[in-house]
């Protein structure tokens, strides 16, 4: 039974397997926070690659919020899920405030609770940062960690009320920020969503569901939605695409790119192909019309989406 779950084989195992992320070389709470909002959408691999560019511009909170947020997501482009990088440059304004306007003086505040006051910062990011860099005794919650919670303990569909009380219960109090990077290490490399390495779990002894581990928990039915999409590529005689800035909501949020809308009037342009693109719960397909126009920009000034990318990508740009 999850009770039973042994401390101290998972906390050395995490000590001798853990892989080596540049983020646990760091009690900077302010790089922790960075990984930790990287890592919500993109993955690791990847992840290294814009938290080690965030990290050397942005290595305080007062040098995100110094700079202007068009800054923020060109360093992010690429990483998808840019309201991330605009709640991001948002935070660190807060943080920036003085104490008496309800910032934190240029400082991360230390506790989960503060955390979870600032912009996009939820219960799970708000309890890795605290115990990661501080060692407040909190338990995380994540994906990772309800798999290990519903195999240890046969759960077909958990909640996250119920995942919490178990990882709240199973919470080693003296250093919960290796105990609660140690539990999602386990789910991100052992005890995987596919294939399970249960022969070398550290805590295979207290798992009930070992025998049949692919039964729990049960995967959500999310239900994927198409997006069609129409684009007007144009160009000017210096051969630049017309790059206009997106609004501040949506899944491209404060990106550059050629204008694109659901219901865009194409009249008097040439349709040049469809560009294909996915993203976790949504298929997009964009119409890409050709033409020209008086002005572009370079497309190196400014911040641009994948999508956009492999439109541009279709006229050689
Ligand atoms: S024994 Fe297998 S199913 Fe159980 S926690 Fe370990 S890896 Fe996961």
């Amino acid at each position: 039974m999850s009770e039973h779950l042994s401390q101290s084989n998972l906390l050395a195992w995490y000590a001798e397997s853990k892989r080596d992320l540049p983020w646990r070389h760091t009690n900077d709470s302010w790089k922790i926070l960075l990984s930790e909002i990287l890592l919500q959408q993109t993955q690791v691999s990847r992840g290294i690659h814009y938290w080690e560019k965030l990290v050397e511009r942005f290595p305080t909170p007062q040098s995100m919020a110094d700079a202007d947020v068009d800054e923020v997501l060109h360093l992010w482009q690429g990483a998808g899920y840019y309201s991330r990088a605009r709640r991001l440059h948002a935070l660190s304004m807060q943080v920036c405030l003085p104490m008496e306007d309800g910032g934190f003086g240029g400082s991360l505040p230390k506790t989960a609770a503060e955390l979870l006051t600032l912009p996009g910062v939820g219960p799970y990011t708000a309890a890795a940062v605290a115990s990661i860099a501080h060692g407040e005794s909190v338990a995380c919650v994540d994906g990772n960690i309800r798999r290990v919670m519903a195999r240890q303990s046969k759960r077909v569909e958990p909640t996250m009320k119920e995942v919490e009380v178990w990882a709240n219960a199973v919470l080693y109090k003296d250093d919960a920020g290796d105990w609660n990077q140690a539990l999602m290490e386990l789910g991100a490399t052992v005890c995987t969503p596919k294939r399970p390495l249960c022969e070398q779990c550290p805590v295979s002894s207290s798992c009930t569901g070992i025998g049949e581990p692919l039964l729990y928990p049960q995967p959500k039915k999310v239900k994927r939605k198409r997006l069609d999409l129409k684009c007007a590529l144009r160009f000017d005689a210096n051969g630049l695409p017309e790059l206009v800035q997106r609004g501040s909501d949506g899944i491209l949020a404060g990106m550059w790119g050629p204008p694109m809308d659901e219901n865009l009037d194409v009249t008097g342009l040439d349709l040049i192909g469809i560009v294909e693109h996915t993203l976790s719960h949504r298929d997009i397909f964009v119409e890409v019309w050709h033409g020209s126009c008086h002005r572009g920009t370079e497309p190196s000034d400014v911040a641009i989406s994948s999508l956009d990318r492999k439109i541009l990508a279709l006229r050689g740009n």
